[in-house]
């Protein structure tokens, strides 16, 4: 607890004790209403404070106002108990809110853990420990066992296996060894490794991370905008009915005055709509803390309620659908000289950052000493073109030797891509590289259909055997094939037009912009990815495509209680409304039933934070 609330917790029984004795006491007159008023002070000061502070900004008409309201008039009717009971049970039910909020807050944060506190670099051949903000790219770092991984690199020497599970959810130890990458925020486990360090603290993934959970609530539902709007127009005609209840019978049917206004006050205590302003985006926060846990970071609670919403999912292949981890299964000569065609399309690669690219460069052996290339240039979804020793070496696909003129086909029995080399206009050969669909691919898919998603898409900067194969056997329903970046946006864009909403699901190599466009876009085995981080809506830390139905589940289960919790509050309101205004409730049941239905809102709301995935079906 906060020293806040534990401040306001003593103030709420200091005010509970003191009314307890003067209903006890035989107080009357004015030592009653002194005590009362002391009891109602205690307690409600800031609320009768704020409630004047709006009235002059101008803001009639919001919770506090109503509370003030209600209360002074029931003082102003004798009833000097049950007004400070009224500001009671309104500041436990408040009390109880700040505690709720302050959970979910906190479980997001537990995410927070992964916050690295040291790094111990090594300068001058010295053991120097620093924070992480102070390491430069490029620096040796070294990582105990038991340590938390301060920066991203690459292990240089060394092995361990690492636990991973604060960003992605798998609890399972990843075994690393030199040459491999290491993320900022995984737990050393076992080994001492010594690692380069990628990039600076601000660009880690485990700073990236944590700047994306810190922003989460930033941009509000379009529910949540639902009840704003609606506690605009919602207090005014409450205040409205209030006046009438309190006025019109009397003045019509000469009833009793203080009966009405009390009835009036009644139906103000129980129209406050507090329970609702806060279960809404505590049932918000809840759904996004949760989803945490399981290495899905969902960005907003807008970007949560369009992913409840989703019908039509959309994937990209490499590295999504597949593992996008090539193997070359061939290499081609047009003139036998395969050896020829992998030097050139090593040289080629080499600075491309494209799994196709990375599998054959790792592929390539040579005792030679090669020459440097220069100008490269990376055409997304077509390949590269690069100047080596003067010459022009092209490396891709059909398409990208077709735009400098030169002619080729793939065979008919390749079934993964085909990288096309070309020196100068002249055709060398080619190198097929496969990748294998990810074994969860197929269950994944078929789970999603019983989850809403009407229909499934395959996108694809691929040749057309390539993703046949894929859609066949991952039971997609339609494809399309041999894609540019900006034919998959032209892609989604079409299908969004025809069937919103839609979530595209992608790496962020050569699919940003669709990520960006799509209702939802979901970046997944992202770590260290910053384009797909950045362009995503959702992102799913690790690549298990499993995870998809898993953030689909939390993000229709936390729509679903934020539903339930409108219309159970709403419903209570309602009828309790009716009852006050018809003179069937005292100020108690008023009382009892604003803070009870918050109450059980917020224990509804904190039902998204624990939600078992596995279990519901
Ligand atoms: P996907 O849609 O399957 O994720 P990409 O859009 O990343 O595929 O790439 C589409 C196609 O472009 C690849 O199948 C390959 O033919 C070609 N390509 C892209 N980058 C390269 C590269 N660096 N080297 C060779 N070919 C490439
Ligand atoms: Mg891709």
């Amino acid at each position: 607890m906060t020293r806040r609330q534990n401040r306001n917790l003593i103030r709420i029984v200091l005010s509970f004790a003191l009314l307890i004795t003067a209903s006890a006491l035989p107080l009357s007159g004015i030592f009653r209403l002194t005590a009362c008023l002391a009891a109602y002070l205690i307690t409600g000061y800031d609320v009768i404070l704020e409630a004047v502070r709006k009235i002059f900004r101008g803001q009639l008409f919001d919770e506090q106002f109503l509370m003030a309201i209600a209360t002074i008039g029931a003082f102003v009717l004798n009833e000097y108990s049950e007004a400070v009971a009224v500001m009671l049970f309104y500041q436990v039910g408040e009390w109880f809110q700040s505690i709720a909020v302050g959970k979910s807050r906190k479980s997001i944060a537990s995410l927070m853990d992964i916050r690295p506190d040291t790094a111990t670099v090594i300068r001058m051949g010295e053991r120097v420990t620093v924070s992480p903000e102070e390491v430069q790219k490029g620096e040796i770092i070294e990582i105990q066992p038991g340590e938390r991984t301060p920066l991203d690199g690459v292990i240089i020497l060394g092995e361990t296996s690492v636990n991973t599970s604060a960003l992605t959810g798998e609890s399972l130890p990843v075994d690393l060894k030199t040459g491999d990458r290491i993320i900022s925020g995984s737990i050393n486990l076992t080994g001492t490794v010594r690692v380069q360090v990628e990039s600076e603290y601000e660009f880690s993934t485990v700073n990236r991370i944590l700047e994306l959970v810190e922003n989460a609530s930033a941009k509000k539902a379009r529910i949540e905008g639902f009840i704003t709007r609606f506690s605009r127009v919602y207090t005014p005609i409450v205040v409205s009915l209030a006046v009438l209840i309190a006025f019109l019978p009397p003045l019509i049917f000469s009833l009793p005055f203080s009966e009405w206004i009390q009835r009036a006050l009644i139906f103000l205590v129980v129209s406050c709509p507090c329970a609702l302003v806060v279960s809404v985006p505590l049932s918000f926060f809840g759904g996004i803390g949760r989803a945490s846990k399981s290495g899905i970071l969902i960005k907003s609670s807008s970007d949560l309620e369009m992913l409840s919403k989703i019908k039509t999912m959309v994937f990209d292949k490499t590295g999504t659908l597949t593992k996008g981890a090539f193997s070359v299964r061939r290499v081609v000569s047009a003139k036998n000289d395969e050896a020829e065609v992998m030097k050139y399309a090593y040289l080629a690669e080499r600075h491309s950052g494209h799994p196709i690219a990375k599998s054959i460069c790792a592929s390539y052996e040579t005792q030679e000493s090669l020459p440097e290339s220069a100008n490269v240039t990376e055409k997304s979804g077509l390949g590269v073109r690069a100047e080596i020793s003067g010459a022009v070496i092209l490396a891709g696909n059909e398409k990208l030797l077709s735009q400098f003129g030169i002619a080729c086909v793939s065979p008919p029995d390749a079934y993964g891509a085909v990288v096309h080399i070309a020196k100068d206009g002249e055709y060398l050969g080619f190198i097929e590289v496969t990748d294998e669909i990810k074994p969860k691919a197929k269950i994944s898919v078929q789970k999603l259909k019983t989850l809403g998603i009407a229909k499934t898409v395959l996108l694809t900067g691929d040749r057309r055997e390539a993703a046949i194969r894929v859609k066949d056997e991952t039971g997609i329903d339609e494809m399309l094939s041999e894609l540019l970046p900006q034919d998959k946006l032209t892609a989604v864009e079409a299908l969004i037009e025809h069937s919103s909403p839609i979530a595209f699901v992608g790496d962020g190599i050569n699919d940003a912009p669709a990520l960006t466009r799509a209702d939802t876009g979901i970046a997944m085995g992202t770590m260290g990815s910053d384009a797909a981080i950045e362009a995503a809506d959702v992102v799913l830390m690790d690549d298990s495509i499993e995870k998809l139905s898993e953030a689909l589940k939390i993000a229709k289960k936390t729509m679903h209680i934020v539903r339930e919790n409108i219309i159970i509050t709403l419903g209570v309101k309602i009828a309790v409304m009716l009852l006050g205004a018809a003179g069937f409730a005292n100020m108690w049941l008023a009382v009892f039933a604003d803070v009870g239905v918050l109450i059980i809102a917020i224990l509804n709301a904190m039902r998204t934070l624990v939600y078992n995935t596995k279990k519901a079906a």
